[in-house]
């Protein structure tokens, strides 16, 4: 690796309290200068990617594979995110049984639970030390409506046949010693996520594709995917170089708007975090989390937090806005308002923080397609790949989606080609400017709806609407 300047060195490392931690110094790798011709092409080195090429690596030793990344290996979500490793798929299992019958809905929600444990597998098998602790998830239900809710989750669960072990109702006796928040009623627990530090993650996977043999390219953007028409193969244009390939895989969720002819396929919609420094036993005697349990409550608007292995707790949720025609600035990555009401509910959650130093705050785009249904695919005709429309839960989901990737691409008949996100086709976002009225609308009336909801303890009517409108 070629090493970055100071100037990169200090942005990147601003990326998140995970970039700030990492050891040593961030180097870069060269970009791509002359053209190069390989057997899969794939743009963006996140998880996605790098799952992609880790599993067809290790089909196959010989393949070639290069990955092309504008910036640098981790730079998107995946260096950036709150680390829950879970067994969470952005569409609900409900909406996957309508669509695609029980059955489907109970194999994705196992391949999910068994990705979870393939992250761990995959990391240890690397020698990825990126601090993962499987101790669950605890979700707190903070009023009438949240424990209505909580209670809805786990009968859902049930007529599934998802039993005690996958998700069970925490009385308030057994929640509080899971998580000792303020104002908990109870909770939902499910041993099915992992916390862990993602830019380790990320980092240490692109070291291990190229141990591998895998090509990466930094500072090198795709600045077009072409179709394979015929006897011509799909190729992808950067800057300097070409790159033709049998099969090119997009592999740049909350980036992809920026590709030609992708404007409207998914919508950049941000996540923004916090983190505290590290706190003291006395905090986490009262706090919980021994095993490094996941946390979040049963609110409309997402939060999720995690107790780092340092000890800190990282804290984020969605709330920042839609930013017009889907653009992306370094800058949106802070919203000031965002992050102090982020701190405002962390010691809402936990009163003995209101002196507790904020030490990081930052934020990144989530990829999010029109219906909220993740796919993975692959469309012989033109050798064009794809993974992505992950939501906020891409931490899992890009493992399976490179395991899946690698048997389309293969050809290989197996369960994971057969799981109901294999080849979906979402439907396209509005144009502008009804996209922006309509994500930030939905945006409002979900905090709108929260507050009703700790107000009467009744569950929001509004929110039921843009759930609806939203095709959850
Ligand atoms: C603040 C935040 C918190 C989150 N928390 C969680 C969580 O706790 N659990 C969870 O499961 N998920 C979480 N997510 C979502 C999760 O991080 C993502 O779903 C996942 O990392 C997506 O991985 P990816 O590789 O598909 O995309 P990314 O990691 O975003 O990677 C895309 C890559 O493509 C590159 N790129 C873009 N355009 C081009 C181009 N034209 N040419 C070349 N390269 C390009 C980008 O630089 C980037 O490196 C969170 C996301 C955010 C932002």
């Amino acid at each position: 690796m070629s090493e970055s300047g100071p100037a990169d060195e200090a942005r990147y490392r601003a990326l998140s309290l995970w970039w700030d931690g990492l050891p040593g110094r961030l180097g870069a790798r060269p970009s791509l200068g002359a053209d190069i011709d390989v057997d899969v092409a794939i743009v963006g080195a996140g998880l996605t990617g790098l799952w992609t090429a880790r599993s067809l690596l290790a089909a196959d030793p010989g393949m070639r594979v290069a990955l092309l990344e504008s910036e640098v290996a981790g730079f998107g979500a995946s260096g950036r995110n709150g680390g829950w490793c879970s067994a969470l798929f952005a569409a609900s299992d409900a909406r996957i049984a309508r669509e695609h019958g029980a059955d489907a809905a109970r194999a994705m929600r196992r391949a999910m639970q068994a990705t979870v444990d393939e992250v761990a597998a995959a990391a240890a098998a690397d020698g990825i030390d990126c601090r993962l602790a499987k101790g669950g998830t605890v979700v707190a239900a903070r009023n009438a409506a949240q424990v209505r809710r909580a209670e809805e989750s786990v009968a859902e669960a049930r007529a599934l046949g998802f039993g005690e072990e996958d998700l069970r109702w925490l009385d308030r006796a057994e929640a509080e010693v899971r998580l000792g928040a303020h104002g908990v009623l109870g909770a939902t627990y499910t041993p099915h996520c992992a916390a862990l530090d993602p830019a380790r993650l990320v980092r240490g996977l692109a070291e291990a594709v190229e141990r591998r043999g895998g090509s990466l390219y930094e500072h090198t953007p795709a600045i077009a995917i072409e179709a394979g028409r015929g006897s011509n193969r799909p190729l992808v244009r950067t800057p300097n170089a070409t790159v033709r390939a049998d099969v090119v895989v997009r592999a740049t969720e909350g980036w992809t708007s920026t590709l030609p002819g992708e404007g409207r396929a998914l919508a950049p919609i941000y996540s923004l975090m916090i983190a505290t420094e590290p706190l003291p036993e006395s905090f986490w005697a009262e706090a919980g989390l021994v095993h490094r349990e996941t946390f979040s409550d049963h609110r409309h608007l997402i939060i999720y937090g995690q107790r780092t292995a340092d000890d800190r707790l990282a804290f984020g949720g969605r709330g920042a806005p839609y930013h017009f025609s889907s653009s992306i600035e370094d800058g949106f990555d802070r919203v000031p308002a965002v992050h102090a009401a982020l701190r405002d509910t962390l010691v809402e959650l936990f009163p003995q923080l209101a002196g507790a130093a904020i030490t990081h705050s930052w934020g990144g785009p989530l990829g999010v397609p029109r219906d909220w249904f993740s796919s993975v695919g692959i469309d012989r005709a033109s050798g064009l790949a794809w993974a992505g429309g992950y939501v906020g839960d891409g931490v899992a989901t890009t493992n399976l989606a490179g395991r899946t990737l690698a048997d389309l691409i293969l050809g290989r008949d197996t369960d994971l080609v057969a799981l109901p996100w294999v080849g979906h086709r979402s439907r396209r976002w509005e144009p502008e400017p009804l996209r922006w009225i309509g994500i930030n609308a939905a945006l409002w009336a979900t905090k709108v709806a929260d507050g009703g909801e700790s107000r009467t303890g009744k569950p929001s009517r509004l929110a039921a609407q843009v759930d609806r409108l939203l095709g959850h």
